[in-house]
């Protein structure tokens, strides 16, 4: 089997949502190029894993992965390695393992159709040639771009009313293939330049160069005509967006970029993540009360509750100051849902900082927290401190901060109990016969429809809330 013979590829994403939004730029460029996406690794002839290195076990995962299936190279299966890992490893995967024949950094999608042509043509024992300096860097030529509903040939569309010297520096393909036809992603800013002592995406994501506001209102637009009714809006700070667009008075900040998508006629609901403390102004709340558009979540990682911690970890913001963040969100005409990020045993987390960061949980009252022990990665700056915390007492930390965590979302998503809130239909749980539907707050309110009434997928509903669960809610559509 050879890939020009086979043109058939599996893809696996691992990460975060800028990943799984790279793999949508992967399939469309790969599918625009004449290849066939495939559900499993023993129909596909070409193998690839879009990676991610932000942990330990997650860069781990896909070494165990490629070595589970390094048996299909003898079938003539090509492997390739996409994202953070090939970012931040680059040639040095072909040592470790030795069957990959494409190794791709993020900062390089666009050059996938040239290194798949140098795949096609090379003998299994050669690989596609890595390009040091445009995956080491950011590729800051221009390029067009293109968007389609499903990752087929047949509705693969190309946006055609961009003139490229409006584009933006980003990291973009020409092609993208979203495979959720309601609500998609749109990039409005790469990499990052905080350099968090603990963080490595600074060495995989490389600088922070923002999309022009023209450029993302022509996607959202395209999105819109094509169907879509919610859009997120995706970079590893977003509210470090810093418009490039160079008409006079033409430049939005990210408060009026945000409001300028909401007002795109056919969206409905507009996400944004991730947010950093630091760069989040009042007006983002002004957006929020003003465009209804714009959904009543914000998620505001804040890291550790203790400054001596945040300074550690160089976060470049205090207690103090994410705070009163919080109380701004707090005192908005909506009621807006708050999630964040905690990192438990950072170098000389000591018991009284992580007593800290369990007060800030219950200061805050948090929505959903999503829970990480410290990893120390390459490059980073706290990889020169000593990791003395032993994991078990990472372990224990993670346990009573996520319990604490679940006492809180108890009590919270409980008040929602009898309320009745709009949801777009995701899906249906057969099996329990009830409907998945997500709230502007991003909550899950699952719920139940006469079978007259059954609502279809994309749309939205009203539901009221019956039973409330640390995680979700469910209620009864109201017809
Ligand atoms: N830019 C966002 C911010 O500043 O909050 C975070 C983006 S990062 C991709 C997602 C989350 O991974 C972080 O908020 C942090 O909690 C976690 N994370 C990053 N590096 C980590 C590390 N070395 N160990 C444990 N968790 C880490
Ligand atoms: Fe990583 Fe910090 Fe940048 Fe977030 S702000 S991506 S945590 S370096």
């Amino acid at each position: 089997m050879s890939v020009d013979s086979q043109k058939t590829f599996y893809l696996e994403t691992f990460g975060c949502q800028m990943n799984v939004h790279d793999s949508e730029k992967v399939v469309g460029t790969l599918v625009n190029e004449g290849y066939r996406q495939v559900e499993t690794v023993e129909e596909a002839g070409l193998v690839l894993y879009n990676t991610c290195s932000i942990r330990d076990k997650a860069e781990q995962k896909v070494f165990n992965r490629l070595n589970d299936y390094k048996k299909y190279q003898k079938q003539g299966k090509r492997f390739g390695v996409l994202g953070c890992v090939a970012q931040q490893e680059g040639e040095k995967i072909f040592e470790r393992a030795p069957h990959v024949s494409l190794v791709c950094g993020s900062a390089s999608y666009r050059n996938l159709p040239q290194m798949l042509e140098q795949l096609e043509t090379a003998r299994p024992a050669e690989h596609a040639s890595f390009d040091e300096a445009s995956s080491r860097s950011p590729a800051f030529s221009p390029a067009g771009r293109g968007i389609s509903r499903a990752a087929s040939p047949s509705t693969l569309v190309r946006i055609t009313g961009l003139d490229d010297r409006e584009t933006d520096e980003c990291f973009e393909t020409e092609f993208t293939a979203r495979t959720n036809p309601h609500r998609g992603y749109i990039t409005i800013i790469e990499g990052c330049d905080k350099f968090c002592a603990y963080c490595v995406v600074p060495f995989t994501r490389g600088k922070e160069r923002s999309r022009t506001s023209d450029s993302v209102l022509a996607e959202a637009r395209q999105m819109a005509d094509l169907g879509y009714t919610e859009i997120q809006l995706l970079g590893q700070n977003v509210n470090s967006y810093k418009d490039p667009a160079g008409k006079p008075g033409g430049k939005k900040t990210f408060a009026e970029l945000l409001a300028a998508v909401g007002e795109v006629p056919g969206i409905r609901r507009v996400r944004f993540t991730t947010s950093h403390p630091r760069d989040f102004g009042r007006d983002i709340i002004d957006a929020i009360d003003a465009v209804p558009a714009l959904c009543d979540h914000v998620h505001l990682p804040v890291q550790s509750g203790s400054n001596r911690v945040l300074n550690a970890m160089q976060r470049l913001y205090t207690r103090e100051q994410y705070l009163e963040r919080i109380a701004w969100m707090k005192a908005a005409k909506r009621d807006i849902s708050i999630t964040s990020d905690m990192i438990v045993g950072f170098p000389g987390e000591t018991e009284e900082d992580f007593a800290d960061t369990l007060s800030l949980l219950d200061k805050v009252g948090y929505d959903s927290v999503f829970t990480f022990k410290y990893s120390p990665r390459p490059n980073t700056p706290s990889l020169a401190l000593e990791d003395a915390i032993p994991d078990e007492e990472k372990a224990r930390r993670l346990e009573v901060l996520m319990t604490r965590q679940k006492e809180i979302q108890i009590i919270r998503y409980k008040k929602y109990i009898g309320t009745i809130s709009e949801v777009m239909v995701e899906g249906k749980n057969e099996a329990r016969g009830q409907w998945i539907g997500r709230t502007s707050q991003n909550k899950t309110l699952n719920f139940t429809a006469p079978n007259s009434s059954a609502p279809k997928v994309g749309t939205y509903v009203s539901v009221r809330a019956t039973v409330s669960f640390p995680n979700s809610l469910l209620g009864e559509m109201v017809v």
